[in-house]
């Protein structure tokens, strides 16, 4: 079997290396960040996501690290019930966990921490490290997320497009407010649409909240976790007091705020001897909900093919084939949901869980 550079140790670059392991093919994964730098939000998981990172987690380990969710409430601003439905199976899980858990099954020396990689511009069908030594591989596979630079590198035409939804998210320890909402997943509407506060719990004491907002409409300059706390505390002043009440008790060390971006039109998934996989092939809306499950199949499907097909470009061909269709559902289905969520409430017809199912 050919040797396979991996770009990118986030959930698809990870899920890759797991599968790899799993079939012992060689591969070396590099990673731009610090090995323990893992600031970032949370992620809801459907069932079928968890079936496939039972592949490759063990599941009480897995399950010893979040929290599955059984029922979604959808609120008015103050507090009025407008819907409610059971949820089946999804998980949530700080993305800090589920990467520790994805790297514990990687030894050290197939991992390079706090190396940035780009494409050779001399040698076609080679990567190079940042002291400008090519890379020693046959297959490079492109997981460095949605605003991929080496995808820009051969697909120089592509649009990226800013969407009109950035999210604030943060994640804190309380065990107070996590024991009150337990299993529960509740989410707060303006009724002029474009603003929502969800909160979930991570696990025993851990919670995370999130703001989406429209960002035409709300606006934050600079997102220094000061100017953050200001914003929510501004905001959602005269919401249902549980939300202020949150907000004034939070740490805001771990705040952030997410820019979304999405590709106006997917571009292939491999070119050469590159295959792209996770958000750099297909930037998905956290609307969604499916990032970390379609990164998952991406991997699980790719190391299939590479398995089964002799001829490296078959064996792509067959992954494109297979994932594309899906995602073009998920993007389809995330665009729908953007744009109930930018509506008046008494507007909004769609279905109210926020994932896309296919
Ligand atoms: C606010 C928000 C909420 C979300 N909520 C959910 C959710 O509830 N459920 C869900 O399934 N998905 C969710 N998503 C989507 C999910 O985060 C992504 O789909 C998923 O993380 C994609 O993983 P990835 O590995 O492809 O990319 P990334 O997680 O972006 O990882 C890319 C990695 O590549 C590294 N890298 C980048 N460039 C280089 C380089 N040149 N050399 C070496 N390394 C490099 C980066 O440091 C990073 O570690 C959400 C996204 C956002 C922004």
């Amino acid at each position: 079997m050919k040797k396979i550079a991996v770009v990118g140790a986030g959930i698809s670059g990870l899920s890759m290396a797991n599968y790899l392991e799993k079939y012992k093919i060689d591969y070396h994964i590099y990673e731009r960040r610090k090995k323990n730098d893992l600031s970032g939000h949370g992620f809801l998981i459907p069932k079928e996501g968890m079936d496939y990172l039972y592949q490759i987690i063990a599941p009480d380990l897995l399950v010893k690290n979040g929290n599955f969710l059984k029922k979604y409430t959808q609120y008015s601003r103050t507090g009025k019930i407008l819907a409610e439905k059971d949820l089946d199976n999804v998980f949530a899980i700080s993305r800090h966990s589920l990467i520790n858990l994805l790297a514990q099954n990687i030894s050290p020396e197939k991992i390079t921490y706090e190396e940035t990689i780009i494409a050779d511009e001399q040698q076609k069908g080679k990567l190079q490290l940042s002291d400008g030594i090519t890379v020693d591989a046959d297959i490079a596979v492109i997981s460095d997320g949605s605003r991929s630079r080496i995808r820009k590198h051969f697909f120089m035409d592509e649009t990226m497009t800013r969407v009109r939804e950035s999210e604030v998210v943060n994640i804190i320890q309380n065990k107070e407010i996590s024991d009150s909402i337990e299993k529960d997943f509740i989410k707060f509407h303006h009724e002029d649409g474009g603003l929502t506060f969800g909160v979930l719990k991570l696990s025993d004491d851990t919670v995370l909240w999130y703001s989406q907002f429209d960002n035409q409409k709300y606006m934050i300059n600079e997102c220094s976790a000061e100017n953050l706390r200001k914003y929510m505390l501004d905001v959602f002043e005269n919401w249902h007091p549980l939300i202020p009440e949150i907000i004034q008790k939070s740490d805001y060390t771990n705040v952030h705020l997410w820019n979304v971006y999405e590709l106006e039109k997917l571009n292939a998934f491999y070119k050469d001897n590159f295959v792209f996989i996770g958000d750099a092939a297909h930037p998905l809306i956290p609307f969604t909900s499916q990032g970390v499950t379609s990164a998952l199949k991406d991997a699980f499907s790719l190391t299939k093919y590479l398995v089964e097909e002799d001829n490296i470009q078959q064996a792509f061909s067959k992954y494109e084939a297979e994932r594309k269709p899906e995602i073009e559902t998920h993007i389809h289905n995330g665009r729908t949901l953007l744009s109930q969520f930018l509506l008046p409430l008494n507007q909004q017809t769609e279905n109210i869980i926020p994932i896309s199912y296919k």
